[in-house]
């Protein structure tokens, strides 16, 4: 049972369904409505104990309602709490989705107290990080801190695994203590400074990454897999063929599959196939908690 520890976040998603797009100023009412727990680290978190790893996910609640129903829903999947902080004075991350009838939505959201988590958070989970076999995060806590486990992780000999979302560029000081950088195709681009959408094969791309002091880049390429980008070379991992249902998450769902494959000592290759099949796995149910399998139900996944 790999060790993990997961930096960030918390929020809770409210969607609406309408029937049409509002214009300004108008209060449409919706036909369905729903309250769903995410944030990439929680989906992360939960992703991996479900299947089998120990996890300590370290992020900050606000001073409200949805705060306590995070750590119930926390406990319940069996993560580890003592490193989720509540924050006075402050909301919980929430995100507030309408989604039309085609499927298309709009989010606004807040990230809350997800933004006030501080390096000293991390460094009061020292010895947990310490101790874990792999420290994971995504980008949803500021910078400053998310540099600060990633060098907790590598002073203390963990893999540490960056999944860059959502993208943004970053500092060559955060990638230098990076095992495994897992952006998509657009996140790849946004570390560049490109536009999310800029033609260079991506390939290219990942090169001017290893440049930059990542060891291994994992690509994640929705319904084309992942490919794995080291110095010594490239190898692409095919996806799963599943008729995709809903696609949110298999990201998370992929980053953690790998980090519990890779923490249970499987070579990268294989920890990668395990992880496309997560993914795959995900995006055939909507919603993202409900769409993270257990170990059981992902071995007995046939598409
Ligand atoms: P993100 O969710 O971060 O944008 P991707 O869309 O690349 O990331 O999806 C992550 C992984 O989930 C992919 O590498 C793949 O393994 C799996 N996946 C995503 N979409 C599909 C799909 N349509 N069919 C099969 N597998 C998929």
């Amino acid at each position: 049972m790999p060790d993990i520890v997961v930096i960030g976040s918390y929020v809770v998603s409210l969607t609406v369904r309408v029937p049409r797009k509002p214009v300004i100023g108008e209060a449409l009412i919706g036909d369905l409505f729903d309250m769903g727990p995410g944030g990439k680290g929680t989906n992360q978190a939960i992703a991996a104990a479900r299947l089998g790893a120990r996890v300590n996910l370290v992020a900050c609640l606000g001073d409200d309602s949805f705060a306590g129903e995070a750590e119930q829903l926390l406990e319940c999947e069996g993560i580890a709490t003592e490193h989720i902080h509540r924050i006075r004075d402050v909301n919980t991350g929430v995100g507030m989705v309408t989604l039309l009838p085609s499927g298309d939505n709009m989010i606004v959201g807040h990230l809350g107290a997800n933004l006030l988590m501080r390096p000293h958070h991390v460094e009061a989970a020292e010895q947990l990080i310490a101790q874990c076999d792999v420290l994971m995060a995504p980008l949803e806590a500021p910078l400053e801190t998310v540099a600060r486990a990633f060098e907790l992780g590598r002073k203390h000999g963990a893999l540490t695994i960056l999944n860059p979302a959502p993208g943004q560029p970053l500092d060559p000081n955060i990638l230098a203590n990076v095992d495994l950088l897992t952006p998509n195709e657009s996140e790849t681009r946004i570390l560049l400074r490109l536009a999310p959408d800029d033609p260079t094969p991506t390939l290219d791309l990942t090169d001017r990454l290893l440049d930059l002091g990542v060891g291994t880049i994992i690509v994640t390429r929705g319904e084309k897999g992942a490919v794995i980008v080291t110095a010594a070379g490239t190898e692409e991992i095919p996806a799963v063929p599943v008729q995709a249902l809903d696609v949110t998450g298999a990201g998370d769902s992929f980053n953690a599959a790998m980090a519990v494959a890779l923490g249970r000592g499987e070579d990268i290759g294989s920890a990668v196939e395990r992880a496309n099949r997560a993914g795959a796995y995900t995006t055939t149910h909507l919603g993202v908690i409900d769409g993270l399998p257990t170990t059981a139900e992902l071995e007995t996944f046939t598409v």
